[in-house]
């Protein structure tokens, strides 16, 4: 059994010490919606492609693009993956996104690069969703807290071999796309946005817990994309995660997305992102290496 250390005295003060934000995020360059939402009016439909339940599969969005993705045929979870269409090393980064707009991403909230670039990928322009808000177990929706389910953590857990987790299903489709062999592909594929699944943090042991999803065909959520992008999304092997996933057990459905392009002259005024400017210098006064 695991041992609890005595409280000191001043124990109910110490947890009565208010928090404040890690990353106050106030300064932040903030996304010119009314911009995207006119370029969005007359765009037009350039690409749709299916992603078939228990798999993923691969898009492409240029900068100044639109990219959709939708419930179709019943409640469905996506992960998403998304990279510099030009360089992998540059892909989605969860842990920042989440430190910078919170545990879960709603309209006008970004997904963030690795560093170095540091820079904002793609913008949320809508989500249906977002009368959802955060209910009372804490839960919300689009997180960027969970991982992607993989089969690994199955094996380690129960011992099983299965091939359809959405790791394996981002791995097969990026391997396609990019002729990359297997094992080279798994290596790109991170952390991802999860579209339209209710997850949150139990308040007793901290736990992370999902719950039925809330979308329904009919649904979606819609991204402006700040650079060139390539994106795999896996139409998750849970369904709705609304009682178990890495597995063929429940019921689960295809999603689609859309490719949206704005007529030329729609984005005046609006520049893609550069790189982050920190010098990469890392305290280290000789530039021999740079
Ligand atoms: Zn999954």
């Amino acid at each position: 059994m695991t041992h609890i250390p005595t409280a000191p005295d001043d124990a109910d003060d110490r947890r009565a010490i208010t928090p404040v934000i890690c990353y106050p995020n106030d300064t932040l360059q903030q996304p010119d919606l009314s911009l995207y939402a006119s370029a969005r009016t007359d765009a037009v439909k350039i690409d749709e492609i299916r992603v078939n339940p228990r798999d993923a599969a691969c898009f492409t969005a240029k900068a100044g693009q639109f990219f959709r993705i939708s419930s179709i045929e019943g409640p469905q979870v996506g992960d998403l993956n998304i990279w510099n269409a030009h360089d992998l090393n540059e892909r989605f980064y969860s842990g920042k996104s989440r430190a910078l707009h919170g545990t879960h991403l709603t309209t006008g909230e970004r997904m963030w690069s690795s560093f170095p670039a540091l820079r904002p990928m793609a913008t949320i322009t809508t989500d249906t969703l977002g009368w959802y808000g955060m209910d009372a177990y804490g839960g919300s929706v689009h997180d960027v807290i969970g991982t992607r389910c993989d089969p690994y953590t199955g094996n380690l857990l129960s011992g099983s071999q299965y091939h359809h987790c959405c790791h394996s299903n981002l791995t097969r489709a990026l391997s396609d796309r990019t002729g990359l062999p297997l094992h080279e592909a798994e290596r790109h594929v991170h952390d991802v946005l999860n579209v339209f699944m209710c997850t949150g943090f139990t308040r007793d042991t901290g736990q992370y817990f999902m719950k039925a999803s809330p979308v329904r065909p009919g649904d979606y959520l819609e991204f402006f994309a700040e650079i060139d992008l390539l994106g795999a999304l896996s139409a998750c092997p849970g369904g709705d995660c609304s009682t178990q996933h890495s597995s063929d057990s429940v019921p689960c459905y295809p999603l689609l997305v859309e490719v949206f392009a704005p007529p030329p002259g729609a984005l005046q005024g609006w520049v893609s992102p550069a790189l982050n400017g920190y010098d990469r210098s890392h305290g280290r006064a000789t530039t021999k290496d740079a």
